[in-house]
């Protein structure tokens, strides 16, 4: 079987035009800015590619020039997509293979074709070379967007090839009648690529939208930290590592604003979340990596320090009711004194989480009863401790990589 030049040059087409309309049809899902460039890039190409059997019939500057203007350009916005994929700088700088295509007018006519390919080949074949490059560079968890910078790696390298075929006798003999049998070759591989790059695209697209749902999902919209859901999924992963410790997995601590119904009641709602948001702030900057922080309901809110023992975590929850109180003073300027008490219990293990939250709580109900803002802790441990099996559920992988 023989597949013309004519023939994969209209398949390429369809395919591009299909791919067009496909990633459109996804950006009208999402608005994503990656979406839209590689979708208007798909467009160009359609262009480029139509346009270019009019060379057949003699129109050299419609089907050479501008049939590649509009690949470049193609070219051109898929890096642009892939610059907003990874949310990048992009700048003007993307668009600088066009210039250098422009340049290229002044050649002679004659025997012009050899140098014309080996421009366009290098131009296309840089763009597909960065686009990979920035994928891969962003560090992306990603999956999808490194399966598409393997096949802009794979769309280069038969670019390199393609340019070490320019020098070869019959390679690209004539471009006004797609002579040379190197011509078939190269538009097979593009429309093979132009078919995975339009299936990676919308999937790494798609993954991204999953991510960010996840996390969503996780977080509570407030004040950003964890929610109940998030941090009862990753702190039993969290202990889970650690429960092998003599001294027990780690601590828990329960917080709770004092007084808050009066501040809500006495200085309004908004003022309130101020508050909250103002606390969640300040808690954070005394966590470290791999600490999770979540929000049980309300004002209530609770810390698990894993690998930390009794007496080091009633220091850290001193110094964060401090500098709660601090802070808050000078952010109420003088509508009320904020503040906040709290309790600490040792965990020891996965199975122990709800009753050590139990005892942080009954500690925090000592600091209340003592007169709040103040730190009590609880030494009373569980006679035994159920043991639970910890399944890496999504939700607990972002719990838990949301708080490294
Ligand atoms: P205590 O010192 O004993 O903890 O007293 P308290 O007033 O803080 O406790 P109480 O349980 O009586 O009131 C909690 C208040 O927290 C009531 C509720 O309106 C408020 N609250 C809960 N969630 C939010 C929120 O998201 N925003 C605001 N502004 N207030 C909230
Ligand atoms: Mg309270
Ligand atoms: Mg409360």
């Amino acid at each position: 079987m023989h597949v013309d030049a004519y023939t994969l040059i209209l398949l390429t087409s369809g395919v591009t035009l299909i791919s067009c309309v496909w990633l459109a049809c996804e950006w009208w899902r999402g608005r994503e800015a990656s979406l839209r460039s590689w979708s208007i890039g798909f467009g160009c190409i359609t262009v480029g590619c139509s346009i270019s059997l009019l060379r057949l019939r003699g129109f050299d500057s419609l089907g050479i020039w501008f049939s590649y203007v509009f690949l470049i350009l193609g070219h051109a916005l898929f890096l642009r997509g892939c610059l907003s994929l990874t949310r990048s700088k992009a700048g003007a700088s993307w668009l600088v293979g066009i210039p250098v295509w422009a340049a290229c007018y002044v050649l002679p006519d004659d025997g012009a074709a050899p140098t014309l390919v080996l421009v366009i080949t290098i131009v296309v074949g840089l763009y597909a070379a960065v686009c990979s490059t920035i994928l891969l560079r962003s560090g992306a968890t990603n999956r999808h967007a490194r399966m598409l910078a393997g096949v802009f790696a794979f769309h280069a390298a038969a670019y390199v090839v393609r340019a070490a075929l320019v020098g070869v006798e019959g390679g690209f003999v004539s471009l006004q009648s797609f002579k040379g049998f190197a011509i078939e070759a190269v538009l097979f591989e593009g429309a093979l690529v132009a078919v995975a790059l339009a299936i990676l695209m919308v999937s790494a697209v798609r993954e991204e939208r999953e991510a960010e749902l996840t996390a969503r999902a996780d977080t509570d919209p407030l004040t950003g930290t964890l929610n109940r859901r998030a941090f009862f999924a990753g702190v039993p992963i969290l202990l889970s590592i650690e429960r092998r410790r003599p001294s027990g997995a780690g601590t828990v601590l329960m917080l709770d604003l004092d007084a808050f119904k009066q501040l809500n009641d006495g200085f309004g709602h908004g003022f309130g979340d101020d508050v909250l948001r103002l606390m969640c702030e300040v808690v954070g900057r005394h966590l470290e990596p791999g600490e999770l922080f979540g929000r049980l309901g309300g004002e209530e809110f609770a810390i698990c320090l894993p690998a930390t023992r009794l007496a080091e975590a009633r220091a850290r929850a001193d110094a964060i009711r401090c500098d709660f109180a601090a802070a808050a003073t000078a952010f109420a300027d003088g509508r009320g004194e904020p503040t906040l008490s709290i309790g600490v219990a040792e965990v020891f293990g996965p199975g122990d989480l709800k009753d050590a939250l139990d005892r942080a709580d009954a500690a925090l109900y000592v600091a209340k009863r003592a007169g709040r803002n103040r730190v009590e802790i609880t030494s009373s441990r569980p006679e035994t401790i159920p043991a639970v099996s910890i399944a890496l559920a999504p939700n607990a992988r972002g719990a838990l990589a949301s708080a490294a």
